[in-house]
């Protein structure tokens, strides 16, 4: 199956507004999951902007300062570097500077192009002085080489002839942005990070090498400026006190066209364990111009045909959200590490906000979308995982715990780096959540080998924790009780028995027992590996039975819900009818103290429990729980609503499933959170997938049964969308008065449709 229809691919701007720069910056990001680059304009820009380029996973050491430390905080956080921005270029003609804010801009456009992965800017400008041009410019951050982006940039004289000079460099004055007051964004990084260790010039290709002062990577990063016009033109080289490159002098023609195609490299020492980055950079970009623009961008549009043949999702009957949906899953592709040693940060490539650091969101949020479509990745993603464990272990250490694995709230190599341990250390559901995600994967690709690789030793080291911090409760009947934890409602925090965090450590317990007797009984030399390398004693396999089968799960018999934790429902509720809209976040208004004395949440919580786990409830008591979480949530946390229109839709209430939905694929598109200035929300574009799939198209598996219960919103005229499970590939189109699943790849697969059961034939289409 090929996507070839335009419509509903474009994400564009047709004027250009200096107040919506700062937010477009991020939305016309361009990334490969190891390169990311901001959609700054090549000659920069004189208002409100972050000039930003970063390389997944790349940092810079932090020292975490605390005027009054406690036994065990973490002292050093890292933060995700912006780089040297080597997309610079300048024009001038006959000296005047090309800038949007001056002269006249008489046409623009920009649009991105989500389905072949480039980014266009067309527009005509008049200088101050009435020389009129035309410019083409062309970017593309290369899938196929992940060290490469190139830049078209073409000039056309419209009204004059003369010089025309154009400067591209390699610009190095640009560092992270500095904490402000908002939790959720900048560093404490000072002055620049750099040490500038050589530049080399190398069959006209400029390189730079740099080595970061604290954590000690190299970078490198090289330019090949490859000009073609039939104009004379003269080259120098541009070097300044942070700048590296060169500049052209062209005696320009009314209506003949200058093109500088620009290739540009980065290679860093952490990623790729090599030294030699300065002159692999200069061989990527040489070898980058003998492909040449044109090869390149085709390639991108073959790697990005293969994608949305196996991921797209179509929506005939809103435009915008088509686009929205699109534009979610093409950045969530652009930002996730897919090497086994980087993974997707809360805002991807496109901006600095949290520090370029992984959250649970990966697991519950971003995996899904993966593991659906392109399983091969979600596997990356839990490989990191495993490839931070020793950290994790000597994590659990610092909290006291002699066994176990203990995964950061937020970190980029492994480390700790929450300084906030209420909203972070203390989110111990995390480890369930990567368990959870182990199990998922298991159950979609049915992959032994990474589970006795990886899978089973994550599954042990996070069980364990549970089994040390939890005990049977003499109080609560000899019930499995966790305490002094805080659950992903972070306007909550340091509770007992959190329903979300107990229901998902059963899970880990139940499920890490399960592998622990598969493995025992079909892989014996594994089993005995991984017991002696971790010193896994038979006894504590049974401690995670134990645990599960009597864990403790909060109830309020009065109000026939979950509680949220232990004392939730006996906190006063939030005066909702007296906070004004503009005290929202309540994060940004209010001390923590003050919002954990009231019921009020951020985001789904016990709700989130009810959906990942969801067969073991029935409508009714979801219902129940929805009712009321839902009328003391604030959705202030952008993981929020997309949850809520799932839940939602399962239980029948439609429009409300619609309406959330249509803020959680829009959230970026639209800046409904008023913050993607800052970068996008990994979380929730990944949202956008299950409220499609989850939440519209009803699937789940359960019990090893694939089924679907679609429903179709009022709005639509029809959509579809494709799903992968254990190597088969399923279209799922769903109309207004029947609904049609076809096979598009693999061998034969039972799926239930509500009630019904099918079997699903390569090449036949089945009508319901
Ligand atoms: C949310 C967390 C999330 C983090 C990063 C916070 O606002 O409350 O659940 O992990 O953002 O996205």
């Amino acid at each position: 199956m090929e996507v070839t229809d335009k419509n509903g691919w474009i994400i564009s701007e047709d004027v250009f507004k200096t107040e919506f720069n700062h937010t477009n910056e991020s939305i016309f990001s361009l990334g490969n999951g190891y390169l990311g680059m901001r959609g700054n304009f090549e000659e920069g820009y004189s208002g409100e902007t972050t000039e930003g380029t970063y390389i997944n996973g790349f940092y810079e050491i932090e020292n975490i300062h605390y005027d009054e430390a406690c036994y065990g905080f973490p002292n050093k956080s890292q933060t995700m570097l912006n780089i040297v921005n080597s997309k610079y270029i300048k024009l001038y003609i006959n000296e005047e500077e090309f800038d949007l804010d001056r002269g006249e801009l008489i046409e623009y456009k920009r649009s991105l192009d989500c389905r072949e992965g480039i980014l266009n800017r067309e527009l005509k400008w008049k200088s101050p002085k009435g020389k009129i041009i035309n410019l083409n410019i062309q970017r593309i951050v290369s899938f196929n080489n992940k060290n490469l982006a190139v830049i078209q940039y073409s000039v056309t004289p419209i009204n004059f002839s003369g010089i025309v000079k154009i400067v591209s460099a390699m610009d190095w004055r640009a560092n992270n942005a500095s904490a402000g007051n908002d939790p959720r964004i900048g560093s404490s990084i000072k002055g620049s990070p750099f040490i500038v260790e050589n530049k080399v010039f190398d069959k006209n290709s400029y390189g730079i090498l740099m080595k970061t002062k604290k954590s000690n990577f190299l970078l490198g990063s090289a330019i090949m400026n490859d000009i073609v016009t039939d104009c004379t033109y003269d080259r120098y080289k541009i070097e300044e006190d942070m700048l590296l490159g060169e500049s052209f002098q062209i005696n320009a023609f009314e209506g003949r066209e200058i093109k500088l195609n620009k290739y540009i490299a980065y290679v860093d020492s952490k990623s790729d364990e090599q030294k030699d980055v300065i002159e692999r950079a200069i061989d990527v970009s040489i070898k980058g111009r003998e492909k040449g623009f044109e090869q390149l961008k085709n390639e991108q549009v073959m790697f990005l045909r293969e994608f949305w043949n196996n991921s797209d999702i179509e929506i005939n009957g809103d435009v915008d959200l088509q686009k929205a949906i699109r534009f979610n899953m093409f950045q969530l592709l652009q930002s996730t590490g897919v090497d086994g040693k980087t993974n997707i940060s809360a805002k991807g490539l496109t901006g600095e906000g949290y520090g370029g650091h992984y959250f649970w969101d990966t697991e519950m949020y971003i995996l899904p979308f993966y593991l659906y479509t392109n399983p091969e990745i979600s596997r990356k993603l839990l490989e990191y995982r495993f490839n931070i464990l020793d950290k994790a272990r000597q994590r659990a250490r610092e909290m006291s715990h002699e066994k176990g694995a203990l995964f950061p709230w937020r970190t980029i190599d492994g480390g700790e780096c929450s300084s906030y341990f209420l909203a972070g250390t203390a989110q111990y559901h995390i480890n369930a959540d990567i368990a959870y995600a182990v199990k998922k994967y298991m159950e979609t690709t049915g992959d032994i080998e990474y589970l006795i690789r990886y899978g089973a030793e994550t599954l042990f080291e996070t069980a364990r924790i549970w089994a040390d911090i939890g005990f049977f409760n003499s109080a609560k009947e000899n019930k499995f009780c966790i305490n002094g934890v805080t659950g992903p409602d972070e306007y909550t925090a340091m509770v007992d028995n959190n329903f979300y965090t107990n229901l998902m450590a059963r899970e880990n317990l139940k499920y890490a027992y399960e592998v622990a007797i598969l493995i025992k009984d079909k892989y014996r030399e594994e089993y005995s590996r991984i017991m002696e390398k971790i010193e896994l004693d038979e006894c504590e396999i049974e401690v995670w039975k134990n645990a599960a089968d009597r864990m403790y799960i909060p109830y309020s018999k009065e109000k026939d819900i979950f509680m949220q934790d232990d004392s939730f429902l006996a906190k006063e509720v939030w005066d909702f009818e007296n906070t004004p809209k503009e005290k929202y976040p309540l994060l940004l208004n209010y001390h923590p103290l003050v919002i954990y004395r009231y019921q009020v949440c951020k985001q789904a919580d016990t709700i989130l429990g009810l959906f990942l786990l969801g067969n073991m409830f029935d409508k009714e008591q979801k219902r129940k729980n929805y009712d009321y979480y839902e009328s003391i949530t604030t959705h202030d946390s952008s993981l929020s609503e997309c949850i809520f229109s799932i839940v939602a839709n399962e239980i029948g209430y439609k429009e409300k499933a619609y309406s959330y939905f249509a803020k959680t694929a829009g959230m970026d598109l639209y800046n409904y959170k008023g913050n993607t200035k800052h970068g996008l929300h990994t979380a929730s574009m990944a949202g956008s997938w299950m409220c499609m799939v989850h939440g519209f198209g009803g699937m789940r598996i359960n019990n090893g049964q694939l089924e679907f219960s679609p429903y179709i919103p009022n709005e639509w005229n029809n959509y579809s969308f494709r799903v992968k499970i254990n190597n088969a590939l399923i279209m799922v189109r769903v109309y207004k008065d029947k609904v049609e699943y076809e096979l598009l790849k693999g061998k034969e697969i039972a799926i239930q449709h509500f009630d019904k059961k099918l079997t699903l034939e390569l090449g036949v289409t089945l009508a319901v």
